[in-house]
């Protein structure tokens, strides 16, 4: 066995580390009362990311990317989840994020569609979620019903990120109420300017993303728009999402890293009833802690990306990096807070933002619980 990072990783993690170091961390303070900043980053920072060879580094080299495996897309997430001044969610300094499932499409939508997004002409979003199918999307109501060469669509989405900037979204419906997750869904592209679609309402959260409400009401929506086959929706939307707990993962291991190299210095040289915090059993075992799980939480990550790069069945593996990254990644920035005292809610630091994003992690893309309710099938199959 090697543990050893082959040398092209470990120096393209070096060159990330470096970049973040550099180019985003000082903008932290900036960032956060300055829209335009935020805004202006990805073409400010376009040519030092081009330089990086890391401009559309998770897009496949077949599409114009730069067609990175899963190891070193993990160490890419990593290092740039150590700054704030990149949202949590849908960074663009690495060019338009793509939503995988476009991967999948042929002919004339791939050019209008997949293309359109990889040029930064198009933006899109991707709507499954509804008011009573969220954690279970099965149950949902949306219903697309065949009508000679067109679908019509009925049904109202919720908590869909971007739904206001999108030219199109990736729509999942019911087409079989009889089958549902078992081949009566189905995923179709919807133009935002289609007669019917409205975004009727945003949320306010604590976190950045300001997700909508999208009402469909009697659309209708070429054949040709279908993802796939009839049936195949759920599959398509689940295909995915392997790769997503892994960033997820990717993203705590940052944030833990960061939380430590925040805590460790400031309580070198805080000094309370005449001691230094880092002298303090207390303090020092949380440290302990992320450091412990930051090791953890490399090991699995490593072993799951790897896995996943050699085509292996990685689900269960995605489900741990997932579960153990944002639990103990939140766990990192409330412990971070609690050594910086006051300061630690300020937002001059990193520290609440990373506390907010965090907690908001265990919610998306799978909540943990519905996570440990899957795996917990598994083990139980796995030792009975
Ligand atoms: C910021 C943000 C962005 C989002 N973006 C998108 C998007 O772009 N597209 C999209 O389609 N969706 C999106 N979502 C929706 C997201 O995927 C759902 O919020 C998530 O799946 C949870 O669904 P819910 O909110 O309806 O919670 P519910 O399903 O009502 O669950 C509520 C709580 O109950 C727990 N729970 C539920 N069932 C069980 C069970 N069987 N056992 C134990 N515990 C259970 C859950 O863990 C959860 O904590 C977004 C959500 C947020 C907050």
């Amino acid at each position: 066995m090697d543990f050893e990072l082959p040398e092209e990783l470990r120096l393209l993690k070096e060159n990330i580390r470096r970049f973040v170091d550099r180019e985003l961390i000082p903008l932290e303070r900036e960032v956060v009362n300055d829209i335009k900043l935020q805004k202006a980053l990805p073409n400010r920072l376009r040519d030092k990311v081009e330089a990086l060879g890391l401009w559309l580094f998770d897009v496949p080299e077949e599409f114009g990317g730069a067609g990175l495996g899963m190891l070193a897309k993990v160490m890419v997430w990593s290092e740039i989840s150590r700054t704030t001044a990149l949202p949590a969610r849908y960074i663009e300094i690495f060019g338009p994020p793509v939503s995988p499932i476009l991967y999948t499409l042929e002919g004339e939508a791939r050019e209008n569609y997949l293309m359109a997004v990889i040029r930064g002409e198009k933006k899109s979003c991707f709507a499954q979620t509804e008011a009573d199918a969220g954690s279970d999307p099965a149950a949902m109501r949306t219903m697309a019903v065949r009508d000679g060469d067109h679908y019509v669509i009925n049904g109202v989405k919720r908590f869909i990120t971007n739904a206001d900037e999108a030219d199109f979204a990736q729509v999942f419906a019911v087409t079989d109420p009889e089958k549902r997750a078992r081949g009566g869904i189905t995923g179709f592209l919807v133009d935002m300017n289609t007669p019917g679609v409205k975004v009727t309402a945003s949320y306010d959260l604590m976190i950045d993303d300001k997700p909508c409400e999208i009402v469909f009401d009697n659309v209708r929506v070429p054949v040709g728009n279908r993802i796939g086959k009839e049936g195949e929706g759920f599959k398509q939307a689940q295909s995915w999402i392997n790769s997503g707990r892994i960033r997820h993962g990717a993203r705590s291991l940052g944030v833990i890293e960061r939380c430590m190299e925040l805590a460790i210095p400031y309580a070198k040289q805080r000094k309370t009833f005449g001691a230094y915090l880092a002298e303090r059993q207390s303090v020092q075992w949380p440290l302990i802690d992320m450091y412990m799980d930051a090791h953890k939480l490399r090991l699995m990550l490593y072993h799951a990306a790897w896995r996943f790069d050699r085509g292996e069945d990685c689900r269960e593996d995605a489900f741990m990096v997932k579960i153990f990254g944002d639990e103990r990644s939140f766990w990192a920035a409330d412990r971070c807070m609690a050594i910086h005292g006051g300061i630690g809610l300020s937002k001059e630091l990193p520290i609440e933002r990373f506390f907010r994003d965090q907690r908001s992690m265990m919610i998306t893309e799978g909540p943990i619980e519905i996570l440990k309710m899957t795996l917990a099938r598994h083990v139980l199959r796995t030792y009975g």
